[in-house]
């Protein structure tokens, strides 16, 4: 059982959670997972350690409300259990010494570029953080990011706040500008995703991305998570969850992701009775 020690709510739909768990805490690295299971009947799922403290033993794990266990999770508060939760799963992010890198986040996936932004600039990188939000009410951790940044651009879709516009308009801006990237790091929605690796394939410049495939045992066992990258199967558990971005074959992870959408809104409208 892993208690929570402080819950915030970063934005509508999006929660915070600081969980006890010395043993994962110690390991941690950036780039790495952990599977929750709420209670004895809960399902599995893959949340990202958005940031880890070893000496205080805790995780945090940011979760965006999407459906049935992300949504009962978020009823969770400050002194309440998860049942299990395993990790840290899944390869760290190679970091580096590459020169500039420009971490790329939409929505959720800012929480989980965090760690692995902070990692960078620790190795000496000139570190550029792109934070996209559909709106402003949506931005979160723009001031987190900015203490592991040299610089941050925050996109939103309608331009209620910073640029108009999506991630890859902010990338292709600092592209046309002709500033050097070395390393274009990216993590959200699986079609940002795909977006940025579009926009950077032709310059040549190295992509890599966090996959978020449906997830089950997370010990690459199941093959639920299984992706294409370069023509061959990987599992993205204990393969990634990060891959060349220019190798994957994104219509096929987007199209496994929607496989059960029947069953998780019947499994939702269930539990919000
Ligand atoms: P459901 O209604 O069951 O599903 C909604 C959608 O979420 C589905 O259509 C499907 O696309 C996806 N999904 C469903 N079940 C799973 C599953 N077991 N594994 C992966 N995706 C699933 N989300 C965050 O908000 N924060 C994170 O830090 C985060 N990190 C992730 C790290 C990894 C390695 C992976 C693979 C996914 C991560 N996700 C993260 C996505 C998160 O796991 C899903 O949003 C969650 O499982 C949805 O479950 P649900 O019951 O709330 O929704």
């Amino acid at each position: 059982m892993f208690k929570i020690l402080h819950k915030e709510r970063l934005a509508p739909g999006i929660n915070l959670f600081e969980v006890e768990a010395p043993r994962i805490a110690k390991h941690a690295k950036p780039g790495q997972f952990v599977i929750i299971r709420l209670h004895e009947r809960g399902e599995r799922i893959p949340l990202t350690i958005a940031d880890f403290d070893r000496d205080k033993g805790s995780i945090t794990i940011v979760a965006q409300e999407v459906g049935k266990t992300t949504k009962e999770l978020g009823t969770y508060e400050e002194g309440d259990y998860i049942h299990d939760i395993l990790g840290p799963l899944g390869n760290p992010s190679h970091v580096d010494k590459f020169g500039t890198v420009v971490m790329v986040g939409g929505g959720v996936g800012v929480a989980e570029i965090y760690p692995v932004a902070r990692a960078m600039k620790e190795k000496g990188n000139y570190v550029i953080s792109i934070l996209g939000f559909r709106t402003k009410d949506l931005v979160f951790w723009e001031d987190k990011l900015r203490k592991v940044s040299d610089e941050v651009i925050v996109t939103t879709n309608d331009g209620s706040y910073g640029m108009k516009g999506f991630t890859t308009h902010a990338l292709q801006k600092l592209i046309d500008e002709g500033r050097k990237i070395d390393l274009v790091h990216a993590v959200g929605p699986a079609i940002m995703m795909k977006a940025v690796a579009e926009l950077t394939k032709p310059y040549g410049i190295k992509t890599v991305a966090s996959l978020n495939p449906i997830m089950v045992d997370g010990t690459g066992m199941c093959g639920a998570c299984r992706v294409t990258v370069g023509g061959e199967i990987k599992f993205a558990c204990v393969d990634g969850p990060e891959f060349d971005a220019h190798l994957v074959d994104w219509d096929e992870l987007m199209k496994r992701l929607s496989y059960y959408r029947d069953l998780e809104r019947i499994s939702l409208e269930k539990w919000e009775r």
